[in-house]
């Protein structure tokens, strides 16, 4: 499989013309007609569909956020409005002769049957994943078999960016769980026929496993959630092991800098792998799959190279919603060309990039698909949700809030976010301290606390201290501080 076909060897303006054709395209024949929500959104705003002809008229389509998906109570709001959902009527209505007669075609020579099973298998949703831990129903993105071949493509297009060679054995600690970074990275291996051995990460092996199957399998390219991926190899260092095999780290669901993987790859030195490439990666649930840097030299980013052919970027001005041009700073907005499932069109991501998206070639690997800066962090207007990445996952603070105070034993508490061994690059943990009335049994509590947790955010507690009510009075300077300290974030801000 030659994960580019065609696109790698387009021009700038070849690349432009392709999207705008495939943008008109992807409106007229897939979103308006299927979408529930664009539907709506295109027929109450006056938008003729058919005069989105160009990547410059995606402007006149409002925008829409992650508080599209969340409403007021912080619950899922009509997930199924984003699913594309065609019956044959709108196809008759909406497709051009050119898809329509090979469809009539087929009825006559293969059956009704094989034209309903190839448009269903199409259209029906056949998975799923989740923002991780968001709301309390977190949001949902399906995938239908052709979502499902695009995760094939951008998988094997990111192996083919970091070079790696189809001999190479690969590690995958990305925690199993319903989100994207799993699944892109055994989709991307089973397409391109890699040999991937997928651990769960540390809540299903445990550190130790992981280590194990370091020791044993003697991977050239491991991946991970940076802190986790950290916290491996450096209790392997401390172990005194040796681990010689690594030339390459892909991280990904998180934030890298340059200065973590400087320091990552000083770790791995001291264990015998030396010119170690580590890279960043760029993905969102919204946008069923991610984004990689190729190989550069130490201390710089190539940035995350684009998918033309499946999505467009704009960099819009955060405030004004103003598009930005080519290498300008602004906030990331995503829209889908070639999605079925869930679909999204101007989607903004609430990331701020510094540098924008270039259509300059690569100059470390030559290609001219357009990269997108890797100098991203969270904008400010997320932050209305209080949400913050705690162990690589994304997490609404106030979830700690509203499951702690349905504990009727419990009379104050606080949560403390610090770094292990309070090293910035190491892994985030979780305290809790928490005063109990009288006669509590300490010991099911913290199950219990431990348990429902878990289940709000998808982050366990590493611990939970009891602590008297003068202390907690203290730590929350409830007597001294104009606003109680409830959530202590002793983190490096990054
Ligand atoms: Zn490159």
């Amino acid at each position: 499989m030659n994960p580019w076909k065609n696109i790698a060897s387009l021009s700038k303006d070849e690349i432009r013309s392709l999207q705008n054709r495939k943008l008109h395209q992807f409106i007229n024949q897939y979103l308006y007609p299927f979408s529930p929500y664009y539907k709506r959104l295109f027929d109450s705003n006056k938008i003729d569909p058919a005069q989105i002809r160009t990547i410059e008229d995606l402007k006149n389509i409002p925008s829409i956020s992650k508080q599209n998906f969340i409403d007021a109570s912080g619950q899922t709001s009509n997930p199924l409005d984003y699913i594309l959902q065609p019956d044959e009527k709108k196809i008759r209505q909406s497709w051009p002769a050119s898809k329509l007669i090979p469809l009539a075609l087929n009825k006559i020579i293969k059956g009704p049957e094989f034209v309903k099973d190839a448009l269903e298998r199409e259209f029906r949703p056949n998975f799923i994943t989740f923002t991780g831990g968001t709301t309390n129903r977190p949001i949902s993105f399906v995938y239908t078999e052709h979502d499902i071949k695009n995760l094939y493509v951008s998988g094997s297009r990111m192996l083919d960016i970091f070079k790696i060679e189809r001999t190479e054995k690969i590690v995958n600690m990305f925690p199993y769980a319903p989100h994207l970074a799993f699944w892109q990275v055994v989709f991307g291996g089973l397409a391109s026929a890699y040999f991937i051995l997928s651990t769960g990460g540390g809540k299903v092996m445990g550190t130790e496993g992981n280590i194990k199957v370091l020791l044993q399998v003697r991977p050239s390219v491991i991946l991970g959630v940076p802190s986790y991926v950290y916290h491996v190899i450096r209790t392997a260092r401390e172990k005194g092991l040796r681990l010689d095999s690594i030339k390459k780290v892909i991280l990904g669901a998180d934030k890298v800098t340059e200065a973590f993987k400087a320091r990552l790859r000083s770790e791995l030195a001291a264990m015998g792998s030396k010119d170690v490439f580590v890279f960043g990666t760029y993905g969102f649930t919204e946008a069923r799959c991610a984004w990689a840097e190729c190989p550069t030299a130490p201390g710089v980013s190539s940035g995350y190279h684009l998918y033309p052919d499946k999505e467009i970027f704009e960099i819009v001005d955060p405030k004004t919603g103003e598009v930005k041009k080519e290498g300008e700073d602004g906030e990331i907005v995503y829209t889908s060309l070639d999605s079925r499932g869930s679909s999204v069109v101007r989607y903004r991501t609430g990331d701020f990039v510094k540098g924008g998206v270039t259509y300059e070639p690569c100059p470390y690997c030559g290609l001219r698909v357009g990269r997108l800066s890797s100098d991203i962090t969270r904008i400010s207007n997320v932050k209305d949700f209080n949400l913050s990445k705690v162990k690589g996952q994304l997490v609404n603070l106030n979830h700690f809030d509203q499951t702690l105070t349905a504990f009727d034993q419990i009379k104050e508490w606080q949560i403390e976010l610090r770094k292990k061994n309070n090293d910035p690059f190491d892994v985030d943990e979780v305290v809790f301290y928490i005063c109990v009335k009288e006669k509590t049994d300490k010991i099911q509590l913290e199950k219990d606390i431990k348990k429902s947790i878990l289940v709000a955010t998808e982050v366990t507690p590493n611990e939970v201290i009891f602590v008297s009510f003068d202390e907690i009075v203290n730590r929350l300077e409830l007597e001294t501080a104009s606003k109680e300290k409830r959530i202590l974030d002793k983190r490096p801000k990054s």
